[in-house]
């Protein structure tokens, strides 16, 4: 099977790899859409990839015995390989299993492991059914493209009576203003890349501020009668926009963070939180037990279109990796078998 390999520093290409092959409870599931996520950072600095993809789809084609697919079944890839015995993936929060499998130790290579490839080996129990009129396109957005603002909103339970920041509108925060006019929320953003500030106006964000902007807090409050937003979701992963997030919303709001970094934002329990009655919450993907809500999202948001922006060629990923960097995109999406 063909599959993405970093060459270097703004290299990228396609390697020969062995076929993976089903065993005990893993299947084979042909890959047939894969949405590029933070790969492009190692694709920019020219390391490895860590996992090659995480947001794929695709068709089973090989089982090894009797389990929660067989073979012709579309699904979808989920991520990671949790235990599936703890009690946090007994409660659906998979992504957070703290006993998460090893691929490369229980396999002997990484053949199979990412979705930039034509095929992948997965346990059947971690790929749930693709509705049949669905495209693979938009099914990859159950991942993060819908996926991670979704567990967030879940989280903070926004509704239509809120009024919703939201900070960096890169693919994930673009995917949380379709979630968030899914359920008739208010939407204000913050973003730098024109491309994208425009983009979230078309999916209905009322306004979109560049971050550059002098005054933000003011500007915000003075679009929600002097109070600030009732909640915010920072995607941007940028102390600043983090910061705003907090001085942006009203006191007894709720603040989602979806944005991965390891700067350090300073908290001032007393002016920010006590006195705030401020709820701040970290989110990651979502719980598999709402799944069918993330599918009737995609399934049913006009939306959709407007945030897989782009569907190319795997052959072509370089090209899907450069459009990331710069910004000029929203969600890109590779065929593995072009
Ligand atoms: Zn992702
Ligand atoms: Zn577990």
């Amino acid at each position: 099977m063909k599959k993405v390999v970093i060459l270097g520093e703004r290299q990228v290409g396609l390697i020969d790899a062995p076929d993976p092959y089903p065993i005990e409870d893993w299947v084979v599931v042909k890959v047939e859409a894969s949405a590029l996520c933070t790969e492009y950072k190692s694709y920019l600095t020219g390391r490895e990839l860590q996992l090659g993809g995480h947001e794929g789809v695709g068709e089973v084609v090989a089982i090894a015995q009797p389990g929660s697919v067989k073979i012709g079944d579309r699904v979808v890839i989920w991520p990671q390989i949790p235990c599936g015995k703890c009690a946090l993936c007994n409660s659906g929060n998979y992504v957070y299993c703290e006993n998460s499998a090893d691929f490369e130790k229980l396999m002997g290579n990484k053949n199979g492991l990412g979705t930039f490839a034509q095929y992948v080996l997965k346990p059947s129990w971690l790929l749930p059914h693709i509705p049949d009129n669905m495209s693979y396109e938009h099914a990859t957005m159950a991942i993060d493209g819908i996926g991670a603002s979704f567990g967030a909103f879940q989280a903070i339970d926004i509704n239509a009576f809120d009024t919703l920041l939201v900070t960096g509108l890169g693919p994930v925060g673009l995917g949380a203003v379709v979630n968030a006019r899914f359920r008739g929320t208010r939407v204000i953003g913050v973003e730098p890349v024109q491309w994208r500030r425009e983009q979230a106006v078309k999916m209905g964000a009322e306004v979109v501020f560049d971050p550059g902007a002098p005054d933000l807090v003011e500007k915000i409050r003075s679009l929600t009668e002097g109070k600030g937003v009732s909640c915010a979701l920072d995607c941007s992963g940028k102390v600043q926009s983090q910061r705003l997030c907090i001085d942006a919303t009203r006191r007894k709001g709720r603040v989602a963070f979806v944005g991965e970094t390891n700067d350090i934002l300073s908290i001032q329990i007393s002016p920010d939180m006590i006195r705030k009655g401020l709820t701040l919450v970290g989110s990651w993907l979502y719980n598999m037990a709402d799944y069918p809500k993330v599918i009737q999202v995609i399934q049913e948001s006009p939306l959709i279109d407007l945030l897989v922006s782009h569907v190319m060629p795997m052959s072509q990923i370089q090209q899907g990796f450069e459009l990331l960097a710069s910004g000029q995109c929203a969600k890109v999406v590779v065929d593995p078998w072009r």
